[in-house]
């Protein structure tokens, strides 16, 4: 599936590439419908809209939030929003305010394990200082040679149970909802077969609870083809997506070079029985 990928990071959030060059890589890659998706912000798109004009493809508005639900942390894409809406810009100021003390504390743990000095070498790998995170974190921490790649952090620091992890309070799975659908988007369950209890995988009862609420909220689709699905989960969750009437999207999660398991438009087709999102999409 060359045609669509509705889901990718600029170095706006924790991408490694600017919003000009993801939307050049993705029209070179036979990409023509791209919906930049930085975390719970805006601020790339209208670059991203310019360079598409040039380019020929046609840029989907996009934004994925960070939501904190029962205790997990769910990340909800928001599809063809209005990045001029007051209340989705509100909102997402509101959940970018933490991210800095929340650095401190996550430094703070981290030297406490004896490892120093990560606070102002994530801060050199954050484009945009406001959404400093863990990914910034995770590449400093390459750098000073803690650990030979992002992904080798990710399974000794950073999340639960380990150095650098800081639990933090997103928004709500209402909220993030209500701003995306308020801004005209479409809400849509990123990667849900990312979700972990601990370090298992978040059970089938708490996954049919929380695919009941999102689409009691109005949530409208799930993401069924991911870059970090496996071929079985797209046939579980094409699954999901028929039993809880939801439509269905894909997307790379694209963050750069070197870093990311699937290129831009590099993605299977979704299963044949899933509704996709822009089947109502008058593109
Ligand atoms: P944050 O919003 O600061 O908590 O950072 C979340 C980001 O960390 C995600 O969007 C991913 O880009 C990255 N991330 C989380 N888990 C992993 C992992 N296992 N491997 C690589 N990157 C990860
Ligand atoms: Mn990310
Ligand atoms: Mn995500
Ligand atoms: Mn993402």
């Amino acid at each position: 599936m060359l045609d669509y990928d509705l889901h990718c990071h600029s170095n706006v959030s924790d991408g490694l590439l600017s919003p000009t060059e993801i939307v050049t890589r993705a029209a070179e890659r036979g990409v023509k419908f791209l919906a930049l998706t930085d975390h719970d912000n805006v601020d790339g798109l209208a670059e991203a809209a310019e360079a598409a004009k040039s380019c020929g493809i046609e840029l989907i508005n996009g934004v994925e939030i960070s939501v904190t639900w029962r205790t997990h942390t769910l990340h909800i894409v928001g599809l063809r929003i209005d990045p001029h809406n007051p209340a989705l810009l509100e909102g997402l100021h509101g959940i970018r305010s933490g991210r800095r003390h929340r650095a401190e504390l996550m430094a703070e743990s981290l030297a406490r394990s004896g490892i120093g000095g990560v606070l102002e070498g994530a801060y050199r790998y954050a484009a945009n200082p406001d959404i400093i995170g863990r990914t910034h974190f995770a590449r400093y921490m390459v750098e000073a040679g803690h650990c030979k790649d992002v992904g080798s952090v990710f399974k000794r620091y950073l999340v639960k149970g380990k150095p650098g992890y800081v639990p933090h309070q997103w928004a709500s799975l209402q909220d993030a909802i209500d701003w995306i659908r308020g801004a005209g988007g479409i809400a849509v369950m990123a990667h849900p077969g990312r979700y972990t209890a601990g370090r298992k995988a978040m059970g089938k009862s708490t996954l049919h609870e929380l695919l009941e609420e999102f689409t009691a909220m109005g949530g409208q689709a799930i993401e069924v083809v991911t870059g970090s699905h496996t071929p079985p989960q797209y046939a579980e969750f094409a699954r999901y997506a028929t039993e809880f009437g939801l439509l269905s999207s894909c997307g790379s999660d694209y963050h750069g070079p070197g870093e990311s398991y699937r290129d831009l438009g590099r993605l299977p087709d979704l299963p044949l029985e899933c509704k996709p999102v822009w089947s109502a999409w008058n593109l």
